[in-house]
């Protein structure tokens, strides 16, 4: 009898692996109608049952961010391991279930990843996290834990509380518009985002030539690593003021931990996010502000007058 592993090898596959399509999370794909044809069931039914928790989803050749423990409890009990849909959500950038932070698997994706993931990680050859920041290797990883999953549930993109309601939606999207500003991709006329240059070396570069600043906004919060991910998501949550006094204390024995200075005033980060060197680039950010309600506005008006500060002298 024909596995599912079986009907990976089909038309659609390059040395007999899947390179552009996850069946994770492409419907349509021919292995995912084929597995609905070979175990009897409904395509719309899988699709339902399946459909992703958010929209905000990695580009395919950036779902490689995984926990080597969920890996290894497969293979512990039996199981093939499988790479968790939840590792491929834009603002995850840890296992819920271990609470650590995502590694990074760094050969060739394909269908098999979690398995060649696996070998990888129980060859000891991925033992490294992201290294270009203090924050990633020598802090306590649960306190950095504690305040992402804190920042994700009170945007209510936490691991239970996807999509509850359209008023949380909004709120939602307001939020990962400001974790966008802070992962935005260096270019040749816009820094890097505050969780670049603060957290990390900031080394994502987008050629402007290339790419608007809009593009250079997408896709920095889409190639960021789990590390950049989730300095975005504690960097919206305090302007959100998602912190209370005592996390806030938290955060600042972490940075005095690694030396990072964090600038701790909404004003202040708003001056220093953003540095335009055309005034559309300005208007364009402002124009995305301005289309959200005044209630929400009213959260971050600290933040937005340091960027109109830094800004609107030179360009109104
Ligand atoms: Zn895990």
């Amino acid at each position: 009898m024909s596995s599912l592993l079986d009907l990976w090898v089909t038309k659609d596959i390059v040395g007999g692996r899947f390179i552009y399509e996850d069946p994770d999370f492409d419907f349509k794909s021919p292995y995912f109608s084929s597995a609905s044809i070979l175990i009897n069931v409904d395509l719309a039914k899988l699709e339902s049952a399946f459909s992703p928790k958010s929209n905000w989803l990695l580009p395919w050749h950036q779902r490689k961010y995984y926990c080597p423990e969920c890996l290894t409890d497969d293979v512990r009990s039996g199981r093939y391991p499988s790479w968790r849909k939840s590792w491929c959500y834009a603002l995850n950038s840890h296992c819920h279930f271990h609470r650590k932070q995502l590694f990074t698997y760094p050969g060739q994706l394909s269908a098999d990843k979690a398995w060649d993931a696996f070998a990888d990680y129980a060859n000891s050859k991925n033992f490294y996290l992201h290294k270009d920041s203090n924050w990633s290797y020598s802090t306590p990883a649960a306190l950095r834990y504690l305040l992402q999953l804190k920042a994700l549930r009170l945007a209510g993109a936490g691991p239970s509380s996807y999509g509850k309601s359209a008023k949380n939606a909004r709120a939602f999207v307001f939020f990962k518009f400001v974790a966008q500003i802070f992962l935005q991709a260096r270019t040749v006329n816009t820094p890097a985002g505050a969780a670049r240059h603060l957290f990390s070396s900031g080394r994502l570069y987008v050629n402007r030539s290339l790419s608007g600043y809009p593009d250079a906004l997408e896709a920095g919060s889409l190639e960021s690593n789990s590390h950049e991910r989730m300095c975005g998501v504690i960097l919206a949550g305090f302007i959100f003021s998602f912190y209370t006094r005592r996390d806030l204390e938290v955060a600042r024995r972490i940075y005095a931990f690694t030396g990072y200075y964090f600038p701790d005033d909404k004003y202040r980060l708003g001056f220093m996010s953003f540095d335009f060197l055309y005034k559309d680039d300005y208007l364009y950010v402002k124009s995305l502000f301005f289309k959200f309600p005044a209630t929400l506005l009213k959260k971050v008006k600290r933040f937005v007058d340091g960027i109109d500060a830094a800004n609107s002298g030179r360009f109104i």
